[in-house]
């Protein structure tokens, strides 16, 4: 492929040697699991997205689990998630012993809506997952407003929104001046680091971000053996979900060009549009282009497999996101 689907070399080369000098760092000091490197990174992390606090966990599916169990989400619960979205969403709400309540998405934006999340509401409903897929921001000024209305926790599914601007005007600032950002709205926003992700790690790797201090509490506890402050006291059955130095320090660096790269996909964005012609009407359009950070840029295609097959004569690689 001329131009592959994601090219993490070409990401990680500017960046290798200071990566690789921290990693000497790390194995010479034997902090594999916790430590400064960690410490550092959630700090920036959670300055970053505008929150008092980030959690890191071993991955994001983790993230969206600890935090519907940390909130007491799990049997006899419903949670609404989009239909249209990564298997993960759904799996995590499952896995926390609750419900998952499937609800449509707009057919322009494909992200839920106060309108679709309605349809899916029953007595037993008691949180939604907004997903900014595609790294497109979901309309959480709409959206939160809906939430509050019928006592619905809202979490922020951004694995693949890490960066992109929230527009909540009515929202007052609880913390940190500058934008507000994906995951930063909610009661919680949870992250993905897989490698592939706008951030991503070299290995597995999540977080969780927000600015309620009893949440991140309760999600390190759940996070590690459910062990309280106390060594050897264990609160709750929790599992061992934990982000690891070395992807810390990874992570750490790539933060410090997020923004960059994010306007780098902004760029290639366009690239694709001029040279889609007519075909970039049927391009799936944020309702604010230079809010998402694109983690995907998605055409809906009548002829699609036609037309994957000729783009791939021509060197260049697509993704079905998702076919089913
Ligand atoms: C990648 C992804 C996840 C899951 O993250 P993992 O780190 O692979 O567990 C969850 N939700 C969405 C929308 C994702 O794209």
């Amino acid at each position: 492929m001329r131009i592959p689907f994601n090219d993490l070399a070409a990401v990680h080369a500017p960046i290798l040697d200071d990566v690789l000098g921290d990693f000497r760092d790390i194995a010479g000091g034997s902090g594999f699991i916790g430590g400064a490197y960690v410490e550092r990174f959630e700090e920036s992390f959670a300055a970053y997205c505008g929150t008092r606090y980030a959690v890191g966990v071993a991955n994001g599916t983790d993230a969206i689990e600890l935090t519907l169990r940390a909130l007491d989400i799990g049997r006899g619960d419903e949670v609404l998630v989009p239909a249209n979205t990564f298997i993960a969403t759904a799996e995590a709400v499952t896995a926390a012993g609750a419900l998952p309540r499937f609800v449509d998405v707009d057919p322009d934006t494909l992200l839920v809506t106060p309108e679709t999340l309605e349809a899916g509401r029953t007595a037993r409903t008691v949180a939604v997952i907004a997903v900014h897929l595609y790294g497109h921001p979901a309309d959480l000024d709409a959206i939160g407003r809906y939430a509050d209305r019928h006592d619905l926790a809202l979490l922020e599914d951004s694995a693949q929104a890490h960066g992109a601007l929230l527009d909540v005007p009515g929202a007052a600032r609880r913390h940190q001046a500058g934008p507000r950002r994906a995951g930063s709205y909610g009661r919680a926003g949870t992250f993905s680091f897989y490698p592939g992700k706008n951030l991503g790690a070299w290995g597995d790797g999540g977080a969780v971000v927000t600015d309620d201090a009893e949440l991140a509490a309760e999600l390190r506890v759940l996070a590690n053996h459910g062990r309280d402050t106390e060594r050897d006291s264990h609160r709750r059955v929790g599992r061992n979900s934990r982000l690891d130095a070395l992807q810390a320090a990874v992570l750490h660096r790539k933060l410090a060009t997020l923004d960059a790269d994010n306007a780098a996909r902004r760029r290639i964005v366009a690239r694709y549009r001029a040279a889609l012609g007519p075909l970039a009407e049927d391009l799936v359009q944020p309702t604010d282009p230079d809010a998402s950070v694109w983690h995907l840029l998605v055409l809906r295609a009548g002829r699609r497999d036609a037309l994957r097959r000729t783009l791939s004569r021509a060197g260049i690689a697509t993704g079905l996101h998702y076919p089913v």
